[in-house]
């Protein structure tokens, strides 16, 4: 097939907007997937789970209402930019109690 000069301005000119198109898309889905992790620790904070369980935080502890143990160990499960997201879960029984998001940034 043979292109004529004019084509390749049409051609060159399609490839660099579908190039702009492409990456305001990965931005917008950037930020909507950052909200959407950050947004994971707010579901069940410490604030939350003191809240609904006043007697299992107490003396600066916290204390697993399935199995009432101290046990708790914290678990990384997701990260962005700016915040570590941790699973705070019971080492015992290995419910997960509360989740927490630690500023890096
Ligand atoms: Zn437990």
């Amino acid at each position: 097939m043979f292109l004529k000069e004019d084509h390749f301005d049409y051609i060159f000119i399609g490839v660099i907007v579908l190039i702009g198109v492409i990456a305001l898309l990965i931005i917008v889905m950037n930020r909507f997937y950052t909200k959407q992790i950050e947004h994971m620790a707010d579901e069940c904070t410490l604030k939350e789970y003191e809240q609904r369980y006043p007697h299992l935080v107490r003396h600066g502890k916290v204390y697993c209402y399935h199995c009432n143990t101290s046990n708790i160990y914290m678990k990384q499960i997701a990260f962005t930019y700016h915040y570590l997201i941790h699973s705070h879960i019971c080492r015992h029984c290995g419910t997960e109690l509360y989740r927490s998001k630690m500023q890096v940034r």
